[in-house]
């Protein structure tokens, strides 16, 4: 039974011991932030008391790869293909009345200065929200689009907005060109699977929402907003209504971002809100940024979309991993059963000219534990002939947010770590017989 809100989530976390309530009174500048980076990978956090701020933080709520499968019911090593299914098995929403929707509960004016947004990092231009699900429909086709960006709180009504030259970014150039504001809603407080949707690899025109339906197993209930034409997540804590406007530009950044460095400032647009609307005592999340949350949210739906790219081109592709050391973005190791030497090189291609986040790929077999990085590097180490085995395509489109390219155009490299067909003995692992049935306790304190 799929979690569907929160709340639901917070038990669930709570139930297993993964939650830990702070009952200190914290400041939202910095303190939060720092607490929450000692805690990351171990805890999710709930901060009751931070200075100023009647209402409560959460953070770390999906830190691990575990939890993402409890979340999508899945084992571990399944995710990806799970959520490759559910970008290929979209399901419609529905629609609920306001008095069942809980985030109805409280309409008011929208004013920033009462939700303790943090300040994260020592060079960040100031608070951003981080974990809002930004909603919006395209004017020409009215299909709605969701999205994670970085949202930077100008005054007590406005907001900065970081959008890369993805969906959002070309929908709102379509309102602004015909000198319009784009409606915009952002809903804060939702969970895990509504969070993994948003960053499905999906064409534009694919209402990420339908997603989380499919992973749900039963529509995801929509409501209609007070003051934008917009449907948003009836379960949510926090939304904030709003537009973007046209022609505005204002400074934003800098900002810590998942490589774990700085994005510089520079002008960006503008949401001016309308509305906000609320459960009763909400809870806001935060997401701090480069945190194993962060890298998971965005990475286990890259890693669904490039298993699904890979396979379209190399059916014998099996599993991916997108590594943690790399953010979940950057290094991609897939799993292959191949049948043909060449299947690896295909599949490199594939990728590298696919995505534009993975910049290096590693291609194992079958024997090779793609989640186990001593195993991987194991398979560098003793498969590998740079000469022959390394793929470069150099000047391909790259992530923007890479410091090491070169205005988003980056260089990609694939490493080939296959056994020839073939030749499996010399490759072979070496092994003791019947060292997997030892229970090394037994000889240690042994009868
Ligand atoms: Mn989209």
């Amino acid at each position: 039974m799929a979690v569907k809100s929160l709340r639901s989530w917070l038990e669930v976390l709570q139930q297993q011991n993964t939650l830990k309530v702070v009952n200190r009174e914290v400041d939202h500048r910095f303190e939060l932030s720092a607490v929450a980076k000692k805690a990351d990978g171990f805890y999710a956090l709930k901060f009751n008391h931070v200075r100023g701020f009647n209402i409560p933080v959460v953070t770390g709520i999906a830190h691990s790869r575990e939890l993402i499968a409890w979340s999508l019911g899945v084992q571990e090593e399944q995710v990806a293909e799970r959520f490759a299914w559910a970008q290929t098995h979209p399901l419609q929403c529905s629609l609920v009345a306001s008095a069942q929707a809980p985030v109805k509960s409280v309409i008011s004016q929208p004013n920033l200065d009462v939700i303790p947004i943090p300040v994260h990092h020592e060079k960040d231009g100031g608070a951003f929200i981080t974990a809002g699900l930004v909603i919006a429909k395209d004017p020409t086709t009215g299909i709605a689009n969701v999205s994670i960006h970085r949202l930077q709180v100008l005054s007590s009504r406005h907001l900065g907005i970081l959008m890369l030259p993805r969906h959002l970014n070309q929908i709102y150039h379509k309102a602004e060109s015909m000198q319009q504001p784009l409606d915009i809603a952002v809903a804060i407080g939702v969970d895990p699977i509504l969070l993994l949707c948003s960053q499905a690899q999906v064409p534009l025109g694919y209402d990420e929402f339908t997603v989380a339906s499919a992973l749900y197993g039963t529509p995801l209930q929509l409501v209609k907003c007070e003051t934008v034409d917009l449907e948003v997540p009836a379960q949510a804590e926090i939304v904030f209504e709003g537009h973007l406007l046209p022609e505005i530009r204002e400074m934003e950044g800098p900002f810590g971002e998942f490589p774990k460095t700085y994005t510089p400032a520079y002008p960006k647009p503008v949401i001016e809100l309308t509305a906000v609307s609320s459960r009763q005592s909400p809870i806001y999340h935060t997401i701090v940024p480069a945190t194993y949350e962060h890298f998971r949210i965005g990475g286990i739906p890259r890693e669904g979309g490039l298993l699904t790219l890979m396979q379209r081109t190399v059916s014998a592709v099996k599993s991916v991993n997108f590594s943690v050391g790399a953010m979940q973005r950057f290094h991609a190791i897939v799993s292959i059963d191949k049948k043909h030497d060449d299947e690896p090189r295909k599949a490199i291609q594939a990728a590298l000219t696919g995505s534009q986040d993975i910049k290096h790929i590693v291609i194992v077999d079958k024997d090779i534990d793609i989640f186990n990085p001593e195993d991987v590097e194991w398979a560098i180490a003793t498969r590998v002939q740079a000469a022959q085995d390394v793929i470069i395509i150099p000047d391909a489109p790259g992530n923007t947010l890479d410091p090491s390219a070169r205005r988003g155009i980056s260089d990609k490299m694939g490493i080939d770590a296959t056994v020839p067909l073939g030749q499996t003995e010399r490759f072979a692992k070496i092994q003791v017989p019947g060292q997997e049935r030892i229970r090394l306790d037994d000889y240690l304190y042994g009868r």
